[in-house]
């Protein structure tokens, strides 16, 4: 089976190509710059020994979508798009979706009616619809939603303390993304931990440029950190995460901040880059080896907040088999895991330092009572996952 993953941004679109039998990635790439006076496109196969690097001019979604077309046919990947079995789109926000869904005229309804949620996301990951519907009409296409692995959340924890005919008339509530990967990484667990899913009490911790924690209770998720958008919660590259809402009309009142000028200075000038000039951990790091005090505060302002959220998920959890560590940080820096995990013991976790520099799958001590995991997360892979299996239940196999 052939599956085609499809992550439509307002300006780019990247794809990879999988063999599922094989769990293979034949081919995969990005279109940059859709709809600037120049694009640029980079691609690449199996077969491929460099990718192919390219500037041309791409007026629109549909035209990447010829492009990554007339690639995968040159190079004779396969035939054309309406080869494929499959596309799987990455769509940001999905609302109530429990789940993934076959794309139809009704989806497309409710994935525009929560434009007003992801005005940056809905409307991009939509065009890449229509363009890849253009493209490829008998083809099965499947929305899978960042959204929906948190859906099993219960009322208590979704529910926002404002009145509540409000929060219903206006959809807000917690609603938790990243959901792909720590739906990935919750399986890829239980698989390392040798127990059904369903039998499963995790913490997860997705650490990328954007981060958020999980609570996951018997295999479903029953807490997250990041709510109505992806700005609450931990700690991240160039977001603030938790504050005090009184912060914005401080803001307002004394600085004469627009709504607007708030809004992107919490998710563009803060975290990290906020605190230390820079968003990159990599830098972080860097710069508190040079001595700079502003470095090491937002290394440690990054580092509690995530402890802070495992302790209060493991109040949730009762008990916990594991915490996961994922994303480009999770996966890659032993010093936030080890600051992370330092104290713990008391909760029954410990760290083996020579494990956890070497980035090893378990990297507790002998005497942790939990099992501690570096999983590195696969979202374009549980895209296609989720989209095969909803094509053979609905037997649309072609
Ligand atoms: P995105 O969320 O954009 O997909 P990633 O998951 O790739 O981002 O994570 C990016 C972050 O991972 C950056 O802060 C980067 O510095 C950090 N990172 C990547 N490699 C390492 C490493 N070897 N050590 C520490 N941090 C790393």
């Amino acid at each position: 089976m052939k599956i085609l993953v499809l992550n439509s941004g307002s300006s780019s679109i990247k794809f990879q190509l999988f063999s599922m039998k094989e769990r293979k990635v034949l081919a995969s790439g990005l279109i940059e710059q859709i709809g600037e006076p120049m694009g640029k496109i980079k691609l690449n196969s199996a077969q491929l020994k460099e990718p192919v690097t390219q500037k041309v001019v791409i007026p629109n979604h549909e035209h990447g979508i010829e492009i990554i077309s007339s690639f995968l046919i040159d190079n004779k990947i396969i035939k054309g798009l309406d080869a494929l079995d499959g596309i799987g789109h990455r769509v940001v926000h999905g609302g109530a979706f429990k789940e993934s869904q076959l794309i139809d005229d009704g989806i497309m309804q409710e994935i525009n009616k929560y434009i007003p949620l992801a005005p940056l996301h809905n409307p991009a990951n939509i065009s890449g619809i229509k363009a890849a519907e253009t493209e490829a009409p008998h083809v099965p296409q499947v929305a899978v939603f960042d959204t929906a692995f948190h859906q099993t959340m219960p009322p208590h924890a979704y529910t926002y303390a404002l009145p509540y005919d409000l929060c219903e008339k206006l959809h807000i509530r917690r609603y938790g993304f990243h959901g792909t990967s720590h739906g990935y990484i919750a399986e890829e667990a239980a698989k390392v931990l040798k127990k059904p899913l369903s039998k499963c009490n995790l913490i997860t911790l997705h650490l990328g440029g954007g981060a958020s924690a999980a609570a996951i209770k018997n295999g479903k998720c029953v807490d997250t950190s990041m709510g109505l958008s992806p700005l609450e919660g931990l700690v991240m590259g160039t977001r603030s995460g938790d504050l005090d809402p009184a912060i914005v009309f401080y803001l307002e009142r004394v600085e004469k901040l627009k709504p607007h000028e708030i809004d992107m200075l919490l998710n563009k000038q803060s975290g990290l880059k906020g605190i230390c000039g820079t968003n990159d951990l990599r830098e972080v790091e860097a710069k508190i080896r040079e001595g700079c005090e502003r470095a090491k505060l937002a290394f440690d302002m990054f580092c509690y907040r995530i402890k802070k959220y495992i302790g209060s998920y493991y109040a949730v959890l009762g008990r916990v088999d594991a915490i996961v560590f994922t994303g480009g940080i999770g996966e890659n820096s032993a010093s936030v895991r080890a600051q992370v995990c330092e104290g713990l013991s008391h909760f029954g976790i410990t760290l083996d330092t020579k494990r956890n520099a070497a980035n090893a799958t378990h990297i507790q001590s002998s005497k942790s009572e939990v099992e501690v995991l570096v999983i590195p997360t696969n979202e374009e892979f549980e895209i296609a996952k989720l989209t095969q299996h909803l094509i053979n239940e609905k037997h649309l196999k072609r």
